[in-house]
């Protein structure tokens, strides 16, 4: 079974994630949620999401939380490249004309 606070692989019978201290009998009264930042884990990955790719490496680089990553490392691929597409599409037009 994995942590569902820090995401760490652990034994199916502990009662308490070693690595971090969530209660793996009640994960959603003790840990589940819990981010760096305070906020709950899926409000953290929907900001992720909210100015593209900025709020992304923001997200990626001040959480810990792997739920939130993942979704700041989503929101950092896939802005990222429609700016880069954004980008050289708009430099073909400038040197045409
Ligand atoms: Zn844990």
């Amino acid at each position: 079974m994995v942590c569902l606070r820090c995401g760490e692989e652990l034994a199916s019978r502990e009662q308490v994630c070693a690595v971090c201290g969530a209660n793996l009998l009640f994960p959603c009264r003790n840990g589940g949620s819990s981010t760096s930042t305070g906020m709950h884990e899926k409000t953290a990955a929907v900001l992720s999401y909210l100015a593209g790719w900025i709020t992304g490496i923001i997200f990626f680089v001040i959480e810990n939380n792997k739920f939130v990553r993942f979704h700041a490392m989503q929101s950092m691929l896939t802005f990222g490249s429609i700016s880069a597409i954004k980008y050289n599409i708009f430099r073909k037009f400038i040197e045409v004309q």
